[in-house]
């Protein structure tokens, strides 16, 4: 894969989330980038809704930017990752894998979802974190959903969508990807 136009990435557990190992090594050996465990964002009171079971995956965006723009550094270059072990859900949304700021520093990813439907096989469920975190970071990018079905920029509606797509970008999506990388560092 190309590398994502990022100087870092920092992948921050969200409350007493447990972050794969690695999903570290796999996203450093795909970005050209430095990739560390951040601090654990802790979770806030409103961001769970007890009756659904799940998270609020903007409100966790939010308090990244928050802690993105609270820092020195350029947030265009210095990129952020939650990782949630928690269903997410979205305003209007049944549910949601992952969700980003696009072309911004900013993305989360929920792992409970991604354990069901199979997902108890490790080989299964690392590759659909993967997938989804690529997604999310491509999207922090700048790069839009992507109509071809294997490429990991088409949109998840369902697993079976995740499992299908693998964690690869089509050649259209990296060549943009490059593009982008060329224009933020420029
Ligand atoms: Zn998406
Ligand atoms: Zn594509």
């Amino acid at each position: 894969m190309s590398p994502f136009p990022a100087a870092t990435l920092q992948v921050v557990p969200v409350g007493d989330t447990a972050v794969p190992p690695w999903l570290l090594d796999e996203l450093a050996g795909r970005m050209a980038a430095r990739v560390t465990l951040g601090a654990p964002l802790p979770v806030q009171a409103g961001w769970v809704d007890a009756e659904r079971g799940q998270m609020r995956s903007d409100a966790v965006v939010d308090a990244l930017i928050g802690r993105a723009n609270g820092r020195s550094d350029d947030p265009e270059r210095h990129w952020l990752l939650a990782v949630a072990d928690a269903d997410l859900y979205a305003p209007g949304r049944d549910f949601v894998f992952g969700e980003a700021t696009v072309g911004g520093c900013c993305a989360v990813i929920g792992l409970a979802r991604l354990r069901t439907q199979g997902g108890g096989d490790p080989g299964l469920f690392r590759r659909r974190v993967l997938a989804e975190a690529v997604h999310e970071l491509g999207h922090v990018a700048g790069l839009p959903h992507c109509a071809r079905e294997r490429c990991v920029m088409f949109f998840s509606a369902t697993l079976a969508d995740t499992d299908r797509k693998g964690f690869e970008p089509c050649q259209a999506c990296a060549a943009a990807l490059q593009g982008l990388g060329a224009k933020r560092s420029a």
